[in-house]
């Protein structure tokens, strides 16, 4: 059964930086206050009275959690303790920097009912991070990572492609990095200019250039195909749509309200254009839950086979898993896999 995660944003709380991208209030549209012990039972409360018999984890997102003082931390963590007993919440994540870990506040967090440590590790490439104002380095994330693991903590990596410095290899070789390092899923958050932001100026004055939509889609097909194919989930592509962030705050960079679907749609775009050969009737069969990525957003990828002179019509078969469909035209019929049939070249980003 699918878990439900009571989201409580601390946007910037506890952050005692300023990467040159973010502005954590407009990220979250939250107002970065600290939740009392009433808000977040009362929270806890409503969420549970919606979800039914699907278990409950509690999530702090944004800001800086293990940076908070250690009394706030408890104040946070405090509450949940009897439901967590009572196993009326299964788990509890937050999200941090990789330099704000160490054992022994791992350990503290794990005997809070943490379950999930979600690291924005956002480049493993050094330069990158100097040049986004990250303050740690490559090491900080792929220690923290091994200290997470270590106490049998899930760990979680977000990565940035397209911050200043980046390239799609260092996007490509920071995804391998953390893969190796033993990350149990990702977010990939491709750069975007928010408004206010050091980023912003230095796009104003034509010092960055962030990576458009499609230069974007591109390269975080290619990431999410590396992470399939390492058998890593990754959970989220781009920023959430909510009332903080729109085309008035977005001023560049690569930003869609469904860039996740617009991704995994490329892939099977990419695959049905390798594979079907112009001019002819087929009919592809998906599953279910991937119905809409292969059909594409406003029927974006039929009405692209139709400039082929492909007619294709798209049919759910439960039989077939998520990574794969299958092609029949006059009686043949083929299978093709978005992990194992085709072969990207960073190159083509
Ligand atoms: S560490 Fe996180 S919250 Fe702090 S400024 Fe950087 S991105 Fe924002």
């Amino acid at each position: 059964m699918k878990t439900v995660t009571v989201p409580f944003f601390i946007s910037h709380q506890g952050c005692p930086h300023t990467c040159v991208f973010c502005d954590q209030r407009r990220i979250s549209g939250a107002d970065g206050e600290i939740p009392s012990a009433g808000e977040i039972l009362s929270k806890i409360d409503v969420w549970r009275s919606k979800s039914g018999a699907r278990p409950l984890d509690v999530a702090f997102f944004g800001g800086t959690f293990t940076a908070l003082s250690h009394n706030i931390q408890a104040e946070l963590l405090q509450p949940l303790q009897p439901l967590l007993a009572r196993g009326t919440l299964r788990s509890v994540r937050i999200s941090t920097r990789p330099d704000y870990i160490d054992e022994k506040h791992v350990a503290w967090l794990t005997e809070m009912g943490v379950g999930t440590i979600e690291l924005g590790v956002q480049s493993l490439d050094d330069e990158v991070l100097a040049a986004s104002g990250r303050g740690h380095l490559a090491v900080d994330s792929l220690e923290a990572i091994q200290c997470i693991k270590k106490v049998g903590v899930k760990v979680g990596a977000q990565i940035m492609p397209g911050l200043p410095g980046d390239s799609p290899l260092t996007s490509l070789e920071s995804l391998d990095k953390v893969i190796s390092a033993g990350a149990d899923f990702i977010r990939i958050y491709p750069t975007v200019v928010l408004k206010g932001t050091e980023l912003a100026q230095r796009y104003v004055k034509s010092v960055f250039s962030p990576l458009t939509l499609e230069r974007g889609i591109n390269l975080c097909k290619i990431l999410l195909q590396r992470a399939m194919r390492a058998g890593i989930p990754v959970i989220r592509i781009g920023l959430q749509a909510d009332e903080g962030l729109s085309s008035e705050t977005v001023i560049a960079g690569c930003w869609h309200p469904a860039l996740g679907q617009l991704v995994r749609s490329q892939l099977y775009a990419d695959l049905i254009d390798r594979f079907v050969a112009p001019e002819q009737s087929v009919t592809v069969y998906c599953n279910p839950a991937r119905h809409s990525d292969v059909v594409g957003i406003k029927q974006s990828n039929i009405l692209k086979q139709a400039e082929r002179g492909v007619r294709m019509h798209v049919v759910h078969d439960s039989s077939i898993v998520k990574e794969e469909i299958k092609v029949t035209n006059e009686g043949s019929s083929t299978k093709y896999s978005i992990i194992n049939d085709i072969n990207y070249s960073i190159s083509e980003v």
